[in-house]
């Protein structure tokens, strides 16, 4: 069965809908590419997802949970337990390691600073950065900090994996080699990943894809 669910999801910021009636499902360890056009309404499609925007109506469920029905509160909490994010630009801590960095998700689960940190560690080098541990945000790379960031949204071993444009800021070789290492790490953690992207070549790491054109979500037929 899925483990996160949307139907007929409706979300309007304005007088046009940012979503129309969007349905989305998703299996464990399987990698989802959210694609379409610049505009409609994919962010707001994983936003809904993930429980950080609510849709004026339909129904998320994750696992035995309904997001929609849930207090704010307990919302967060599933959020920091359950899932993990890598978006396009700046999610790193700039006054932490790029090691304390990838610890603190853990740490805020009540991992001890030592099991967080060789956690942490062993999350760089399996994301070929264990280089940069000691360094800060701004002293590394776009690269690298794209991958710094993918360590830090496994380390805590999300069920579901939200990236936006993951590899939006990357040159196409990196953006690729970035793909690889996100999307082999959740299939071995078992891990939904729910990617949105303009770049057909990023969606080839996806098992499906689910175009989205204002504000409606389908699956496309045939898909890999
Ligand atoms: P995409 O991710 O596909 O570019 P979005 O979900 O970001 O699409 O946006 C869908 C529509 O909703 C767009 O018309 C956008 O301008 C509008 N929109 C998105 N977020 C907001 C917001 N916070 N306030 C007002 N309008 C928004
Ligand atoms: P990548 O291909 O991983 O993005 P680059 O070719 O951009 O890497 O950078 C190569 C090296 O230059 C990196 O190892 C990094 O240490 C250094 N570097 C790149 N960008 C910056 C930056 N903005 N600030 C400091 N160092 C940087």
């Amino acid at each position: 069965g899925s483990l996160l669910e949307a139907r007929a999801l409706h979300k309007a910021y304005g007088p046009t809908p940012a979503l129309d009636g969007a349905d989305f499902a998703i299996r464990p360890g399987e990698v989802v590419a959210v694609m379409g056009p610049s505009g409609s309404g994919k962010s707001t499609l994983l936003h809904c997802l993930a429980g950080i925007i609510r849709p004026d109506s339909g129904t998320v469920r994750y696992g035995t949970h309904t997001l929609t029905e849930l207090s704010d509160a307990r919302c967060s909490a599933l959020r920091r337990t359950d899932f993990g994010f890598v978006f396009q630009f700046g999610q790193l801590v700039p006054e932490l390691s790029c090691l304390e960095n990838v610890a603190l998700p853990l740490r805020l689960n009540g991992t001890r600073r030592k099991d967080a940190e060789r956690q942490a560690r062993d999350w760089l080098t399996r994301l070929e950065v264990d280089g940069v541990a000691t360094k800060r945000p701004g002293e590394i790379s776009g690269g690298q900090g794209q991958r710094v960031a993918i360590a830090r949204a496994l380390a805590a071993r999300p069920r579901v994996i939200f990236a936006d444009e993951p590899t939006g800021a990357l040159d196409s070789l990196n953006g690729e080699r970035v793909m690889g290492l996100l999307t082999d790490a959740a299939r071995d953690t078992d891990a939904a990943v729910v990617l949105v992207t303009h770049e057909a070549r990023v969606a080839a790491y996806a098992d499906r894809e689910v175009v989205v054109r204002d504000g409606i979500a389908r699956e496309t037929a045939g898909a890999a």
